[in-house]
């Protein structure tokens, strides 16, 4: 064949492919009764989605699908982008607390992140933030679940905690002679910087570390600070040149304001924040993760979940004063994203927290935002997660009822499919 030929045939070739692509690429439709528009802060009524592949590629509204196409009809259901967890803990639950836990070894983690994830994605939430595992055992589950070996949420997860000695990241449950430390303890700037890279080298996406105490450790005081600046600013400079973002666990005031100080992206928990701790975060654009549903759920069912008591009565001094800074946090207009800290509750509970944040004084709307758009903007996903809108994935639920009037029908969600594939349907 002569050179031009050869051209000729090519190209035909590549035209033929490429209509090949577009006279087949099949679309899917979903119609419902209303679309939750977070973006936009909108209802759009009787919404038609266009779906091709993972991706959504129209949206109107009123119209009818094309006679032969693919079809979903929702009916009477009200539609909404996948819900963000952004804190989750895939790889334990409620009864692997206390004394308990010392049993539960990595691959134990990771089985029952198999089955979590999955509770997870069911109850609506088509992506999560999972902050500390055991080993890098949340690494598995997220590599299995972007694989298609198993169903669950979009993950991004941070493998171990990094934490000082004998802080709220490491295990202070047995004496000396059985050497137990967490596999994220670090102490110094070099250290942690080490930790991080470790972290890294294993599969994280997000760094995790612990700027106070906590109510799940032993003997360590919620509201007191853990690692110095210098530690807390080596850790976000070393997870930030290497572009994962940073979640400080803290529950104190000035673990809180070290932490925001240093850099990091989100502060976890939050609990006692004060008004410069507010002032500061709003100023530099940290998010504050609340999990406002654990505080009344640990108080009440700690005991019998298995918890230290000693967890139990830190749980019941901190919750009070808690629940109040979260409700001037929302009145202070903080950017909120929806953390429910996962496993001190049963899995797949998650949308309970969103009544919580109603009660607390955010609007529905709000709190559907924290879920989804502003979820995105936090985990860096903004353009592929939180709307039902062109270009975005189709990652999308369907309630009955109207969560703007009544927040609590996200609690059943009838409908799931994430990337274009239906994982849940009406019954
Ligand atoms: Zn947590």
């Amino acid at each position: 064949m002569r050179k031009s030929a050869v051209l000729c045939s090519v190209l035909l070739f590549t035209f033929m492919l490429l209509s090949f692509g577009t006279v087949h690429a099949e679309s899917t439709f979903i119609v419902a009764d209303s679309l939750i528009d977070p973006l936009n802060g909108k209802v759009v009524s009787r919404p038609l989605v266009e779906i091709q592949g993972e991706r959504i590629v129209a949206v109107t509204t009123g119209g009818e699908p094309p006679g032969n196409a693919k079809v979903i009809d929702l009916g009477s259901a009200t539609i909404l982008p996948g819900l963000a967890d952004l804190h989750t803990h895939l790889t334990f639950g409620p009864s692997d607390f206390g004394y308990k836990g010392l049993a539960v070894s990595t691959t134990d983690q990771a089985v029952h992140g198999v089955a979590n994830a999955r509770k997870t994605l069911m109850a609506g939430f088509t992506i999560a933030r999972n902050l500390g595992a055991k080993g890098y055992s949340d690494v598995s589950v997220r590599d299995a679940i972007e694989e298609g070996v198993i169903p669950g949420p979009r993950l991004q997860v941070s493998g171990q905690m990094l934490g000082s000695t004998g802080g709220h990241c490491d295990n202070n449950r047995l004496p000396v002679e059985y050497d137990v430390t967490n596999g994220g303890v670090a102490d110094g700037p070099w250290a942690v910087r080490q930790k991080v890279r470790e972290n890294r080298k294993y599969g994280a996406d997000v760094t995790k570390f612990c700027a106070t105490g906590g109510t799940l450790s032993k003997g360590t005081n919620p509201g007191v600070r853990q690692y110095t600046f210098e530690e807390m600013q080596a850790i976000v400079d070393e997870s930030h040149t290497l572009g994962m973002p940073v979640a400080a666990h803290a529950h104190g005031t000035e673990g809180i304001l070290f932490a925001i100080k240093a850099g990091v992206d989100s502060i976890e928990h939050s609990s006692l924040i004060d008004e410069e701790g507010l002032k500061l975060a709003k100023k530099n654009g940290t998010f504050l993760s609340i999990n406002a549903y654990t505080p009344t759920y640990m108080v009440e069912n700690g005991e019998a979940m298995g918890m230290l008591p000693e967890s139990v009565e830190k749980a019941r001094k901190l919750a009070e004063k808690r629940l109040q800074n979260y409700r001037t946090a929302i009145a202070a207009g903080a950017r909120i994203v929806f953390g429910s800290d996962s496993a001190t509750y049963p899995h797949g509970d998650n949308a309970k927290q969103f009544s919580v944040y109603v009660d607390l004084g955010m609007l529905p709307l709000e709190a559907i935002q924290s879920a989804t758009t502003v979820a995105a903007e936090s985990l860096g996903t903004v353009g592929d997660t939180g709307a039902v809108a062109a270009g975005y994935y189709a990652d999308i639920i369907a309630v009955e009822g109207d969560p703007l009037k009544d927040i609590s029908v996200l609690e059943n969600v009838t409908f799931v499919m994430k990337g274009g594939r239906v994982y849940k349907s009406p019954e």
